[in-house]
């Protein structure tokens, strides 16, 4: 069994309780605009140039068969249309300013990655994660990893945007102890344009999640323009108030960290010119989030929602 990763984080804070390990695996069935990890879109192996690394030696023009790297204005250019991923330049170039992003692992190769980080897990109650990407893209690779560590007795968690037929998430979930879910916005036109897929099946499968008994969290990411308003944050609210076994509701605040991601993986950066979600902006969704919720479960109606 071989999985595509694009590689495994450390001392992770960020992807369920406690010290976590997170495997990036490669491939997405969204492009959300926003997206913080652009080099998991493509399931395929891809070179990421880091211009500022580069000296300038040409090696990597003199090697290039299909004029990927060339010399534009007398210094080293990289053109990804034309780039057919064959390496060869990774090979010569001694700077370091190449990097092939994407490698096949197994799940054992995982574990053994990972095994060294156990006592990290063991006294801050983290785990390993498997996130992307969409994971669940590459079911079986997903199953026998969260399976590896489930025996050894890690705490296993499953980072998803759950638009997944529900038959692929039934296999994984005996070896899941927690479920991070995506839940990006309410309005299904929005959803269609910002991810390129709509929201039914997702919440759907939320649903399903909720009955499934396994512990999740949702959460949501705020991005500014996009659903940084009262309306879809309160409408998101009352969903997650609908839900009877959900632990969690969390937002993860836009920042712009990953814009040099896409720079040097030649990519087109939806969100150029967006800046950061300030935290006044974000304190005030929490709020917003925290009345929405509390009013549902004392069995009120909020106005925004009716
Ligand atoms: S991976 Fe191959 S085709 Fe792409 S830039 Fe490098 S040498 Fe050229
Ligand atoms: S081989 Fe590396 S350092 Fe040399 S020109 Fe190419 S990218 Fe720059």
């Amino acid at each position: 069994m071989i999985g595509r990763i694009t590689t495994i984080q450390r001392m992770s804070l960020h992807d369920g309780p406690g010290i976590r390990s997170t495997v990036f695996l490669k491939g997405c069935n969204m492009h959300c605009g926003w997206c913080h990890n652009p080099e998991t879109l493509s399931m395929n192996p891809e070179l990421e140039w880091i211009q500022q690394k580069c000296i300038g030696c040409n090696s990597c023009t003199e090697v290039c068969p299909t004029g990927a790297f060339s010399l534009k204005d007398g210094k080293p250019d990289f053109q990804k249309n034309l780039c057919t991923s064959c390496f060869d330049c990774l090979q010569v170039c001694y700077a370091e300013a190449i990097n092939k992003i994407g490698r096949e692992v197994t799940p054992e190769d995982v574990f053994t990655e990972v095994e060294q980080d156990f006592p990290f897990f063991s006294n801050s109650g983290g785990g390993v994660t498997i996130s992307g990407g969409e994971p669940m893209l590459q079911p079986e690779f997903t199953k026998q990893t969260l399976a590896l560590f489930k025996k050894a007795g890690i705490h296993t968690a499953l980072d998803t945007n759950l638009s997944i037929s529900w038959k692929q998430y039934e296999k994984v979930l005996p070896f899941t102890d927690l479920v991070l879910a995506d839940l990006k916005m309410m309005d299904n036109a929005l959803h269609q344009k910002w991810t390129g897929r709509h929201n039914t099946t997702i919440l759907e499968n939320i649903y399903k999640l909720d009955a499934s008994g396994v512990p999740y969290f949702i959460r949501t990411p705020v991005v500014p323009d996009i659903n940084d308003n009262e309306a879809e944050i309160s409408a998101m609210a009352a969903f997650v108030a609908s839900l009877k076994n959900v632990k969690n509701y969390e937002l993860l605040p836009f920042h712009t960290l990953a814009s040099c991601k896409y720079t040097n993986l030649k990519l087109k950066n939806p969100m150029g010119q967006t800046q950061d979600l300030s935290k006044e902006r974000l304190e005030r969704f929490q709020e917003i989030v925290k009345y929405t919720i509390n009013h549902r479960e004392k069995g009120g109606q909020t106005e925004d929602t009716e």
